[in-house]
């Protein structure tokens, strides 16, 4: 049978011939909106603590980080090959020659095949396009770009400090050049319409993206929204399980076939999380919800895609 939506993992099988597990790395990395370059604010549901784990940690180096990561996913799950994932803020926001030694100094780490940096959309310009493309000689690179949502109102309702345009010109800027994207999205932001994520895949399918790294709006400890829920819990509706999975169908039945889909949960841990709880759900375990729904639909990716 074939399968209902396209798995990143099966892109990376059948380019590595194995499963390659990313390990996330604080390099120390900051955010032209948290720093007071755009905002010192950050975007309304940002706690960057919330998404890093044990290993992961600026105070150690980035060779430091990977080993230990390397050895408790070889520990955990066997595995041999590992992508460093710059993942703690945004990731391409520092000088040309600090990026270009920390994203080196994982290169040369044992079992390091790739590198995943992910950004914002305004943190791309042409001299950081020409390091990723010479290091993209070196080993596989690719970009996870924060684009979170396409409709410019919703971006200004979280402070995202920058358009959907940059987002699209980013995107087409870093496919010019080579270097693979992987758009990051969040459902379930405030003021979205009613059909944004059927909009969102029209236009994912459209920008000449590789992947979509997909999950629904958390409400994490620490947060301005945190803050913002508990006044007034009523005036941020969350998803429940059912719903998002029914969002997540009408995006994937709408997008590219082309197109990968790398993840559609985010791991808050527990004790960081405030709203919604999926009674413990895994990414596994959605996916198997998600491929049962897509069953009784009838509907498939791309099942619903209209030529124009
Ligand atoms: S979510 Fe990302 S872009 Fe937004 S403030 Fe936090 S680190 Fe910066």
């Amino acid at each position: 049978m074939n399968p209902l939506f396209n798995r990143a993992s099966s892109w990376i099988k059948g380019r590595f011939g194995e499963r390659v597990q990313k390990i996330p790395i604080d390099a120390g990395f900051s955010c032209p909106n948290r720093d007071g370059k755009l905002s010192d604010q950050g975007c309304l549901y940002c706690s960057n603590p919330s998404f890093s784990p044990f290993y992961s940690d600026s105070q150690l180096s980035i060779s430091e980080q990977l080993c230990r990561g390397r050895n408790y996913y070889a520990r955990r799950y066997g595995c041999t090959s590992f992508f460093a994932y710059f993942q703690s803020y945004s990731c391409t926001y520092a000088p040309l020659n600090v990026l270009r030694r920390k994203y080196l100094e994982a290169i040369n780490c044992e079992n390091i095949v790739g590198l995943i940096i992910a950004t914002r959309p305004d943190c791309v310009d042409a001299s950081i396009i020409a390091l990723l493309q010479q290091l993209s000689e070196k080993t596989c690179i690719r970009i996870e770009l924060g684009v979170e949502s396409f409709d410019d109102g919703v971006l200004a309702a979280i402070n995202r400090c920058h358009d959907s345009t940059a987002a699209l010109q980013a995107i087409a800027r870093l496919r010019a050049a080579g270097i693979p994207v992987s758009t990051h999205l969040i459902s379930g932001l405030p003021g979205e319409h009613h059909d944004h994520m059927i909009r969102a895949a029209q236009i994912v399918s459209d920008s000449g993206a590789d992947m979509v790294k997909l999950h629904h709006l958390q409400i994490v400890k620490g947060s301005r929204l945190a803050a913002l829920y508990a006044e007034n819990p009523g005036h941020y509706p969350l998803y429940t399980l059912e719903e998002y999975i029914e969002r997540v169908c009408e995006f994937i039945t709408h997008l590219s076939p082309a197109i990968y889909l790398e993840r559609f949960l985010n791991r808050v841990p527990p004790d960081q999380l405030v709203a919604p709880i999926f009674s413990g759900i895994d990414e596994a375990g959605f996916q198997r919800r998600l491929e049962q729904r897509l069953h009784e639909l009838g509907l498939y990716q791309g099942s619903r895609v209209v030529v124009r």
